[in-house]
């Protein structure tokens, strides 16, 4: 606690914007999954860029930690402080404007602060789409997507978070305003310095404006889920569907058995979707901008095709909205139904997707030669070749466990991800959880690099300390 920086900091920013009430700051203190807790002497709740240049000043100048939070569902507890109780937590929340929607050149801009539910809807709103979407998004913040390059459903077909950012508007350290917040298409004019804030994780500056593209409005959506006994037929399937659909598919999602079976023990209304049980289901969705009747017909003729080749067991097709909705929330539902069953060790990773089934078969023996007994919940972004690989605790054991195997199962399993040649972190970040990791798999040159380029934005190292590098 300094009280001279925090007498200046209500000074320039006024009561309204800062939180220094011991009481108030606490719900602010911890992560999305309740792993981390942290300290911290102030909340900040800039309502513009402005507020937010003169906070990051001041905090230079005092040399105060910065730990920029959006919508706190992050999974790498990068939002959440360190033990230090000197942090000041800058939050978005008050940011939320949008600031324009162009639909000639195909574009929104927003204050980082804004839902990216709410963006979704307003493009919508104006007959476009902006396909970046995931089970967080009604409360994740567009400023937490670009700092997290987030992934999401749709990249099969869209691509991460990074291929639909044409701008960045951002606080350095010092107070300065990076303004590339244009949404030209075409700009070859050297470095492309936003893409240093893209995946960045708050360690740069702080992400106060966002120009995004948009795309035509998917107006038709078609959903199948197939029951295949092994992930080699999930591979098959999804080099047939992707030959026939193309462009059309637009979420090609896996998970495993035990996954269903968690989901509906734990998340109330969910209903077995097929009389048998198999080895795991892919949730795949095709859509497209009009005629429904041609994309469900597609649909049915390729599954057709696939129950009859035998590239999966079984298939329900939605036949309506709310069936297509019930679908997805079985694969939806998967984080919540893990974190009502407990602490749950999640590695989100990455790996040549025509490798995956022999991955799943290898990792098991080598995460079982650990820990005999775990049980295992593999599901994912299988089109990206982009698995969720998350351990928990054996039957019956206490909920201490996790803590207490974390470091030799991640051993485990990025070990083999490493051999694979695979990356530890697909789409959710480094943030605290996967820092020790990440110094240990990536190459020394990348890291000596990124190190010089945090060293030139943030000389002082106030920027999110404890994250990533
Ligand atoms: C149920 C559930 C499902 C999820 N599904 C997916 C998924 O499919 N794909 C996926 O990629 N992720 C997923 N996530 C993870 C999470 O939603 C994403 O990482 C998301 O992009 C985080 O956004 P946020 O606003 O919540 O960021 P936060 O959690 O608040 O912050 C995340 C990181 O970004 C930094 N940050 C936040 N805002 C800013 C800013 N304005 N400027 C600079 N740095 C900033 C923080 O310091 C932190 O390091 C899921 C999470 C949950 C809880």
């Amino acid at each position: 606690m300094n009280p001279e920086f925090l007498d200046r900091l209500v000074q320039v920013l006024g009561k309204e914007s800062v939180i220094t009430d011991a009481a108030e700051i606490e719900p602010w203190l911890t992560d999305w999954r309740g792993v981390y807790k942290g300290g911290a002497q102030a909340v900040v709740r800039p309502s513009n860029t402005q507020q937010v240049a003169d906070c990051l000043r001041l905090c230079n100048e005092f040399r105060i930690p910065v730990v920029p939070r959006g919508g706190n569902t992050g999974l790498c507890g990068g939002a959440t402080p360190d033990a230090s109780p000197g942090n000041v937590v800058i939050s978005l929340d008050r940011m939320n404007r949008i600031r324009s929607i162009d639909t000639i050149a195909n574009t929104l801009v927003a204050d980082a602060g804004c839902i990216l539910g709410n963006l979704r809807r307003a493009a919508e709103a104006e007959g476009r789409l902006l396909p970046l979407s995931l089970a967080a998004e009604d409360s994740s913040q567009i400023g937490g997507n670009v700092a997290t390059n987030a992934g999401g459903v749709n990249v099969v077909r869209y691509g991460m978070t990074r291929e639909l950012v044409l701008g960045v508007e951002a606080v350095l350290p010092n107070g300065e305003v990076f303004n590339g917040l244009q949404t030209l298409r075409k700009d070859n004019t050297g470095y492309d310095l936003k893409q240093l804030f893209i995946g960045s994780e708050g360690t740069l500056g702080v992400i106060t404006g966002v120009a995004l593209k948009l795309l035509p409005l998917t107006r038709v959506r078609s959903v199948v889920l197939a029951a295949v006994n092994t992930p080699q037929q999930a591979l098959e399937l999804l080099r047939s569907l992707y030959g026939r659909c193309g462009a059309r598919l637009q979420a090609y999602e896996y998970f495993t058995d035990e996954c269903l079976d968690l989901v509906l023990a734990q998340v109330e209304g969910m209903h077995q979707p097929f009389e048998g049980r198999y080895g795991g289901y892919v949730l795949v969705e095709l859509a497209d901008t009009a005629d429904e009747g041609a994309l469900q017909d597609l649909l049915e003729e390729v599954i057709g095709e696939a129950l009859e080749s035998g590239l999966c067991e079984d298939a329900v097709v939605s036949a309506s909205l709310s069936q297509l909705q019930a679908l997805w929330r079985l694969r939806e539902e998967i984080s919540e139904a893990q974190r009502a069953d407990g602490p749950h060790l999640k590695h989100d990773i990455s790996l040549p997707i025509e490798r995956i089934p022999q991955f799943i078969e290898t990792a098991e023996a080598t995460v079982r030669e650990v820990a005999p007994d775990c049980r295992l919940f593999i599901f994912g972004h299988f089109g990206d070749g982009n698995l969720h690989y998350n351990v928990s605790r054996p039957e019956g054991a206490d909920r201490g466990w996790a803590k207490e195997w974390e470091g030799r199962i991640a051993a485990a399993v990025f070990g083999e991800v490493a051999a694979y040649g695979g990356s530890i972190s697909a789409e959710h970040g480094i943030g605290q959880l996967k820092r020790h990791e990440f110094h240990h798999h990536k190459d020394p040159m990348h890291l000596r690099l990124m190190l010089q380029i945090k060293q030139i934005f943030d000389p002082n190292s106030i920027m999110n300390p404890g994250k990533l590098l």
